[in-house]
């Protein structure tokens, strides 16, 4: 069977860990292909910084660190360190020493002409991920976040919003800068197409989930194609389990609720994306409701603790369409 997962970065990637281990212990003949969020990306201190795919790349390799969240596992960041000495980069953007490794290698290869899924594949050969890594789109499509800083309307990239204010400068809109030009990366509309089956991961709703949506066909491909579509909410008992994510739902207009986010979705019955969504226990109250409005719904664990309770998620959203 063909597994299509729509992803973010460490949401995404925990997920995919999870939905991979299914696979290997029950022994189902699957292929997975993973379609990375590619909005977060930046040109910083001269090489282009992709989070949300290393965050996939480095979690299914097994070499990230898992504590810190990001990044690669026992890295230094003297690198970073003079880069801040010279005044060079964004000092509130720290990559380590291994992790710029990968963006060198990475800008060389698209220096040299080379797409970034070209890019992708070259850097995903080094280690067995099992899994087919995509990005959303090969163009340079990056999240900007309209705020008001100080009385003043400025924009300023998501990783800045993100990281050096932490979400917290109240954000009125996010657009996706160079989006009308933007196409799917070779190999995304033919992975939903001919998907058994599609999930969206308990990412970012908006800056994860919304950012791939927002690439010109990817949303027709989700609606045109036959594979059921399933999400898994990223929202427990009214919080995003790392609570930034919260602005970008208030930004849009969405509750942070399970139940919303499906809602916002939309029932594919009704022009929407989702066939099936999953929510937490927590969260079963809000079961009889989407099921009225035409999507499947289930209330099950969702808290990503490790992989077999990750792997038990993976499987209730490949049940609930089956
Ligand atoms: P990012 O790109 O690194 O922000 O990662 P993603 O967009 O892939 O996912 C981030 C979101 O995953 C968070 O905002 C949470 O809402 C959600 N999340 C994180 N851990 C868990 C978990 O254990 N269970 C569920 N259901 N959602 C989670
Ligand atoms: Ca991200």
């Amino acid at each position: 069977m063909r597994i299509t997962v729509l992803a973010g970065g460490v949401g995404g990637a925990r997920f995919v860990r999870g939905l991979r281990h299914l696979v290997a212990i029950t022994d189902l003949d699957a292929e997975i292909v993973v379609v990375g969020n590619t909005g977060d990306d930046a040109w910083v201190s001269g090489v282009r910084v992709t989070p949300d795919l290393d965050s996939l790349l480095y979690a299914l390799a097994g070499v990230n660190d898992e504590g810190r969240g990001w990044g690669r596992e026992g890295d230094s960041e003297r690198v970073s360190d003079e880069l801040r000495a010279y005044g060079v980069g964004w000092p509130w953007f720290t990559l380590g020493d291994l992790d710029l490794g990968t963006c060198l290698a990475r800008t060389a290869l698209l220096r040299d002409g080379l797409p970034l899924s070209a890019v992708v594949e070259r850097l995903a050969a080094r280690w067995p991920l099992g899994v087919t890594l995509l990005p959303a789109t090969d163009q340079e499509v990056e999240t900007w976040v309209h705020v008001v800083e100080d009385g003043r309307d400025r924009e300023l990239h998501f990783e800045e919003w993100w990281v050096r204010t932490r979400a917290a400068l109240p954000a009125t809109a996010f657009v996706q800068r160079g989006v009308e030009r933007a196409v799917p990366a070779p190999g995304v509309v033919e992975a939903i197409a001919e998907a058994d089956v599609v999930l969206l991961a308990p990412s970012n709703p908006v800056v994860s989930i919304g950012t791939i949506l927002g690439i010109p066909g990817i949303r027709q491909a989700l609606a045109a194609t036959a594979a059921p579509v399933v999400g898994l909410s990223p929202i427990i008992r009214g919080t995003a389990l790392r609570g930034m994510a919260n602005a970008c739902l208030t930004t849009i207009g969405v509750a942070v609720d399970a139940a919303a986010v499906a809602r916002h979705y939309g029932a594919r019955a009704h022009g929407g994306l989702l066939d099936g969504w999953l929510v937490d226990e927590a969260d079963a109250d809000g079961v009889p409701g989407l099921e009225t409005g035409g999507i499947r719904a289930r209330a099950v664990p969702l808290r990503m603790t490790d992989d077999a309770a990750t792997a038990a998620m993976a499987r209730a959203a490949l049940e609930l369409v089956r």
